[in-house]
């Protein structure tokens, strides 16, 4: 039998451990990706093209399957792949909605999910309706392109409204009430192509300046069940194949979605040491139509990722038991280069061993 070939489109961080990912699994793996150096080219055959239907015939020739690390597919693409036979997993609806962000509310909705009130602003006139109906404070994201926490602005007051919507475009913007959340936890899945389902424990994650800082894992009062109940209702009418990322805002208990990503997800990158079975490793098997492995979690975890400027590898390495993910890209400000995971018997020597590597851990 010859070694599948799985596509991925794109080879930043998240390309390069899933193709880590799938080579124990005996599938090889081709990435798509403008740089031949890009992240994941230690792992990866990379085709160094440009994203276009006109190249994808050569990029499909031999693949049993594709997948993806971002949600920005241009749809001359999926087709030119369905008409190569290539399968793409997980399907455009779960990446279409994601191309703005009023979409993917309207899917949470119409699907009976909890998620923030919110409403559509192109112009002034919109703004203040939004600001009546929603309330102030009032948060506002660009519908489109918005990462990280950018193109977004968090509105104190009526007086900032006009400087808040200018800084989150000025047009197609989302306005959402903002929510007094207690903590932000998201939940990690996979999905088989049989409709095997498959879950990790909830994480609790920190934000520093829009950015995931810190994620901790298991979860105190975990909503586990609730949040799983969620996750299949929104996978199920897609027909989802593949590794899903739920953020949630818990209030008092009380879960509500922020956002979905139809992929692998920096809050699961604890998984490649936490758990059983990574999410990248199950994201492989799901696609690539293969059985789910176990998600049990191994002891306490957490995962601290760093920005901007490289660690130093030999003062992360004596940290004891400090694993160093390092993305191998090159310096910029704001960029994510690496992460680091921990793994103890309990919470405080967890919560210790992230004091450590607190200072150690680049933020610029
Ligand atoms: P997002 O890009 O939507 O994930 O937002 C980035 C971060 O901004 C979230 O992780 C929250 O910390 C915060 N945030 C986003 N939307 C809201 C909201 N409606 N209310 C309160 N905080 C929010």
């Amino acid at each position: 039998m010859s070694a599948p070939i799985l596509g991925i489109l794109g080879g930043g961080q998240l390309g390069r451990m899933l193709a880590l990912a799938a080579h124990p699994l005996g599938v090889r793996v081709r990435v798509w990706d403008p740089d031949p150096r890009c992240s994941a080219s230690c792992a990866a055959e990379i085709f160094a093209r440009p994203l276009d239907a006109v190249h994808t015939a050569e990029f499909a020739d031999g693949l049993t399957a594709c997948t993806y690390e971002f949600e920005h597919i241009p749809h001359a693409v999926v087709e030119a792949l369905a008409a190569a036979g290539v399968p793409l997993r997980p399907t455009e609806p779960a990446f279409a909605a994601k191309h703005d962000r009023l979409r993917e509310k309207d899917l949470l909705s119409s699907l009976g999910i909890s998620t923030s009130p919110y409403a559509a602003v192109d112009d002034l006139v919109q703004l203040r309706g939004a600001a009546d109906r929603l309330g102030v404070p009032l948060v506002l994201k660009s519908r489109r392109g918005g990462y990280d926490g950018k193109g977004q602005a968090v509105v104190r007051d009526v007086a900032g409204l006009v400087a808040g919507f200018d800084k989150a475009g000025g047009r197609d913007v989302l306005a959402e009430a903002f929510i007094p959340f207690t903590r932000e936890l998201s939940l990690v899945a996979t999905r088989g192509i049989d409709g095997s389902f498959a879950a990790f424990p909830l994480v609790v994650n920190v934000h520093r300046d829009g950015i995931l800082r810190l994620t901790t894992a298991p979860t105190p009062s975990a909503p586990q069940a609730e949040a799983e109940a969620i996750m299949r209702r929104l996978m199920e009418p897609l027909g989802y194949v593949g590794t899903l990322a739920i953020e949630f805002f818990d209030i008092d208990g009380q879960l509500m979605v922020n956002e979905f990503a139809p992929r692998v997800h920096n809050s699961g990158h604890w998984t490649i040491e936490g758990a059983e079975t990574s999410q990248f490793a199950n994201h492989v098997r799901a696609v690539c139509g293969l059985p789910l492995g176990s998600t049990a979690m191994r002891g306490h975890v957490a995962m601290l990722n760093y920005l901007g400027r490289e660690v130093e590898h030999a003062a992360i390495l004596t940290v004891p038991g400090a694993q160093l993910h390092t993305y191998a890209k090159a310096e910029r400000p704001r960029r994510k280069l690496g992460h680091i995971t921990v793994r103890c018997d309990n919470a405080a020597a967890r919560d210790g061993l992230v004091a450590r590597l607190d200072p150690l851990t680049p933020w610029a």
